[in-house]
């Protein structure tokens, strides 16, 4: 595997190798639910490459840029033993200059649900992902459903700007209860992980009303609602949308996600399933 820590290094290492290039860029602390797009990009590519980049710009004020939980040791050693050919973990000013050009994400599916709780998150995401697929020039983007509304506007950027690159959507990694895996785990104690599972439980329970026919969407809401009250654990919201991410009164079989975003105590989690 060859670190590359700046543009140089990532494209004289892109330079000698020849095939189609799988790409999956993260910010870091990896667990499985990484890996998993990881392996999939091995799978499905000739060369694999790997961007770690906590990215400033998708954090708004008083969020954990800071304390964005760091593993760069281990990172290293899960890339490697995956296999990984390029790791590029550059530093801020190799991917920033002052004054630069901005992305804004579209108004409809960038500023609602995290969107409008997160304001210019998604457009700073946009921006480091447009720069990191220009960088990699990657054939096939690996994503998860995890972050639903970020994979459906990359989706968006891509075809708008004519990127050369498909995206592939990837499964939620969960754990064996059923909490979906993310870096954000780890400010989690023992208790918090322990109500982190009704998000889980909720979503499965959503999906066997669908399966026995009850499909109004504000029915389902109302029961995740229920499964989800404990003191500890504080609503921002329950959506049902449509895999374009417009609201649903009904849920349409093959094209609805129903979406959940919680505090439990300070620490902001989110989840989703794809029906
Ligand atoms: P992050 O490092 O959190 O920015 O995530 C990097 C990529 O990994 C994003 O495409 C995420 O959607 C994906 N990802 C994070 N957690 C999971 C998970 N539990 N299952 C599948 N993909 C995930």
């Amino acid at each position: 595997m060859i670190l590359a820590e700046t543009i140089e290094e990532l494209q004289k290492a892109k330079h000698n190798l020849k095939g189609t290039i799988g790409f999956i860029p993260t910010m870091g602390a990896l667990h499985k639910g990484h890996l998993s797009l990881i392996q999939q990009a091995r799978n499905e590519n000739d060369i694999v490459i790997v961007s770690i980049f906590v990215n400033p710009t998708q954090f708004l004020e008083g969020e954990d840029l800071d304390s964005y939980p760091k593993r760069e040791e281990a990172d290293k050693k899960i890339c490697e033993i995956a296999k990984v050919d390029i790791l590029f973990m550059p530093n801020i000013g190799e991917m920033y200059e002052d004054d630069e050009l901005n992305i804004s994400a579209p108004a409809i599916r960038g500023y609602i649900l995290e969107g409008e709780r997160r304001p210019k998150h998604f457009d700073g995401m946009l921006q480091i992902v447009m720069k990191l697929l220009n960088l990699s020039s990657s054939t096939n983007a690996y994503f998860g459903k995890k972050d639903a509304q970020q994979l459906v506007l990359i989706t968006r950027m891509v075809k708008n700007y004519f990127i050369p690159c498909n995206i592939i959507a990837c499964d939620i990694v969960r754990d064996d209860l059923g909490l979906a895996l993310s870096s954000r785990n780890a400010y989690l104690s023992e208790d918090d992980k322990k109500e982190a599972l009704k998000l889980s439980s909720s979503l499965y329970y959503a999906t066997k009303m669908i399966i026995s026919g009850k499909k109004e969407s504000n029915i389902i809401i109302q029961e995740i609602k229920n499964i989800l009250k404990c003191d500890n654990i504080k609503i921002e919201y329950i959506s049902i949308v449509s895999r374009d991410f417009k609201p649903l009164e009904v849920v349409e079989i093959g094209n609805t996600i129903i979406l959940i975003a919680v505090f439990i105590g300070n620490t902001r989690l989110i989840d989703n399933i794809w029906i």
